[in-house]
């Protein structure tokens, strides 16, 4: 029994998303997966500039670090603000003290002439696709850790897949890459088949239609909330990380959910399934096994209490020996004025999207 764990790690979020919350609302309603990217997500990422991107990653890390959550694997698309937004994030990051391996989403959804396309696999690589693998090479050439990101096979030529996967290789980095996540992107087993590799980070996997080498981050609320079907996580061989996609980074809260979502497809599931999916996140996070994060619940450490057991809270963090909540206060930054920040940066945001 202990009111103590590590730091907690999300290992799939998307930090440009945490000033969506209160956006002006799609113009017609999604009718399947894809208008929903193309009515509300790929807005808001058309959106973005420097000063969006950095107090947004600033306000996604702050609440991941009073959530206990110290370390963070990023998914970042600014289509037309690419050129050093990950060290908006990464310095972002840095700033509120959560640790972080970034990755901007290559996609050829962004015609040359800047319009939204339907992407065939045999088309040419876009302007915008190969900018975006310069944004991941030249960060990665920075020392900082990184993956080479793409946004899905569905937005991708099979040229920009090879070049992605040309580079993770001169890297020696793991591609970081939305997979099956909807029906709409089905194929993406058997396009990306070839190039998937041991250190790939698979995310979704809901209609993936066969094993690839790769971890899978499985993102139960997200799912939930696209209605885009349940992965079965359990149900494959790989290695199961989890993510937020982006809502939030409270770790606790995403194990209960992955545990009543595995429970729904298996009376039978056991809460440790989903806490070694937590726990996992280690394996991209070593150093995170020594941070410390003190808990309102003595029995934090005890799968089988936690998972009945919703709302506990996150008081004290120490990452690095360094005390940067204390009592579910921030103790190096102050709250208010990244809220106050924030909240000028979405101003903004909510005035260009619309
Ligand atoms: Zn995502």
């Amino acid at each position: 029994m202990s009111a103590h764990t590590p730091g907690m790690v999300c290992s799939h979020h998307h930090l440009y998303s945490s000033l969506a919350r209160g956006m002006p609302g799609p113009t017609s309603t999604p009718n399947n997966f894809t208008e929903i990217l193309q009515n509300i997500w790929w807005k808001l990422d058309a959106a973005l500039d420097p000063d969006i991107v950095y107090w947004s990653a600033a306000l996604g890390a702050a609440e991941a670090l009073l959530a206990g959550t110290t370390a963070i694997i990023d998914h970042h698309e600014s289509p037309f603000s690419i050129e050093g937004s990950l060290d908006l994030i990464a310095d972002a990051c840095d700033f509120i003290g959560v640790r972080h391996i970034l990755a901007y989403g290559v996609t050829d959804r962004w015609s040359d002439q800047g319009s939204l396309v339907t992407v065939l696999p045999s088309d040419a690589m876009t302007d915008a696709a190969y900018r975006g693998l310069e944004e991941n090479k030249r960060y990665a050439l920075t020392g900082r850790r990184s993956m080479v990101g793409v946004h899905a096979a569905f937005t991708c030529t099979d040229e920009t897949l090879e070049n992605v996967s040309e580079l993770s290789r001169e890297l020696g980095i793991g591609v970081h890459i939305h997979v099956a996540e909807a029906l709409e992107d089905a194929d993406a087993g058997s396009r990306l088949e070839k190039f998937a590799h041991d250190n790939w980070l698979l995310v979704h996997a809901v209609h993936l239609d066969r094993a690839l080498p790769g971890f899978i981050a499985h993102n139960p609320r997200s799912n939930v909330n696209n209605s885009v079907g349940y992965a079965r996580p359990a149900q494959r061989d790989s290695t199961v990380v989890l993510g937020t996609d982006g809502i939030g980074a409270d770790m606790l809260e995403e194990f209960r959910l992955s545990f009543v979502r595995h429970r729904e497809d298996d009376r039978n599931a056991s809460p440790d399934v989903s806490w070694q999916w937590l726990q996992n996140g280690y394996l991209f996070f070593p150093e995170a096994l020594n941070d410390k994060v003190t808990w309102s619940y003595d029995y934090v450490d005890d799968p089988w209490k936690t998972a009945f057991t919703p709302g506990i809270r996150c008081l004290d963090v120490v990452i690095d020996g360094q005390p940067l909540v204390h009592n579910g206060v921030p103790v190096h930054f102050d709250l208010d004025e990244v809220r106050a920040k924030a909240s000028e940066q979405a101003a903004r945001l909510f005035a260009r999207m619309s």
